[in-house]
């Protein structure tokens, strides 16, 4: 973990110029696994190693905010093995254990992962395992309040939140009720809930009316009939109230999650994603590829790069409470965690989840993945060194 200087490309930083962050000519020189400068005519100091970005934008390390990332665990995918060809670097694991999984998650992947790694316990004991087999939350003891409290009690460290997949093939005949329970347990944790939406019930206004200011609206724009979140080319007022109180929405792009044709509905209205996260996990890995992907056909969709930068590094680490440590930022004393991407240009052809296509003219690839100071992925065009 010596000195890295990483010189000549387009520094993205979310915290400077407009209202998504902006980009300037610089370099970065990371000393000591954290981000020493950033700045012009940097020089790499004696014994340290540099890599030309020219032609690259230099980002923060990616944080996705919606991932399944419990090694072993029939969804888990290995964060250190996705993590680094993405360019992404802090993980939030989103329900793949519950309060009774939660140690070995831990032990076996959390404390063990070059990846930074924070979860949002499962409001089910059981977690989000055997999904394709059955819901989670179909037998409502797993459901238990005191049990989960204890849990994320247990791993306060670790635990950023709670989630509840409630939704019909969830949930089977408990309803409304998990969702309850985990707005409760929340409320007594001071900590934000996630909640996933898919096939009613709950139907999306009673989840709506549930939501409060920092908690997570996730698959925001899936495109299940009975619970999509615009019909017609209007959001419904339940999603525009719940924006003004400053619930934020999520993409989790995953298996089945996203809809094109809901989502140009959604961002024409203006309704735009606060976090553009994965749900990558060991069944959605062809669908998601990989979270610049899912970048990308949000840049096919119209958005501007800051924007789906700063919508996978800044917003998740703020709304996942790790931007004060400085986690997707380019901060002086940040972690040294950063992420070199080529932008593309070209046309490239998307699916959504749901059978459609879409097209795009330019899409990010990424060059270099820095964790901790280290050098994770390498994929610089050739002589660049
Ligand atoms: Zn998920």
């Amino acid at each position: 973990m010596g000195a890295l200087l990483l010189h000549g490309g387009e520094v993205y930083d979310p915290r400077s110029g407009g209202s998504h962050g902006g980009r300037r000519p610089a370099d970065v020189l990371l000393v000591g696994g954290r981000v020493a400068a950033v700045g012009t005519n940097l020089e790499v100091p004696d014994g340290g190693d540099a890599r030309d970005c020219s032609g690259l934008v230099v980002a923060p390390g990616l944080v996705d905010l919606h991932t399944h990332v419990f090694v072993g665990q029939d969804l888990g995918v290995d964060p250190d093995v996705v993590g680094p060809p993405a360019g992404t670097t802090t993980f939030v694991d989103t329900g793949s254990a519950g309060a009774h999984l939660f140690g070995a998650f831990r032990r076996g992947t959390i404390d063990r992962a070059g990846s930074r790694v924070r979860a949002f316990l499962n409001i089910a004991s059981i977690g989000a395992t055997s999904i394709l087999l059955a819901g989670e939350l179909e037998t409502l003891a797993y459901a238990d309040e005191d049990v989960c409290i204890a849990g994320a009690r247990e791993h306060a460290d670790r635990v950023i939140g709670i989630k509840v997949r409630a939704s019909g093939n969830v949930v089977g005949r408990s309803g409304a009720e998990p969702l309850h329970r985990a707005r409760r347990v929340a409320d007594r944790l001071g900590l934000p809930l996630m909640v996933h939406l898919g096939p009613a019930p709950p139907g999306s206004d009673e989840i709506m009316a549930t939501l409060r200011k920092g908690d997570v609206l996730t698959h925001c724009y899936t495109g299940f009939e009975d619970n999509r979140l615009s019909v017609g080319g209007r959001v419904r007022e339940s999603v525009l109230e719940a924006r003004q109180r400053g619930v934020v929405f999520d993409v989790a792009h995953g298996m089945s999650a996203f809809d094109a044709e809901v989502a140009s509905e959604m961002l024409a209205a203006g309704f735009r994603p606060d976090t553009i996260s994965s749900d990558v996990h060991a069944y959605s890995l062809d669908a998601v590829g990989d979270l610049p992907t899912v970048m990308s056909k949000f840049l096919a969709l119209g958005l501007g790069l800051d924007e789906v930068l700063a919508c996978a590094t800044y917003a998740p680490a703020r709304h996942a409470g790790l931007a004060a440590e400085g986690v997707g930022t380019l901060d002086v004393g940040a972690p040294a965690d950063v992420a070199a991407f080529e932008l593309v240009e070209g046309p490239v052809a998307y699916a959504d989840t749901r059978g459609g296509t879409f097209h795009g003219r330019r899409r990010l690839r990424t060059a270099l993945t820095v964790r901790a100071g280290v050098i994770v992925h390498e994929a610089l065009k050739e002589g660049r060194q």
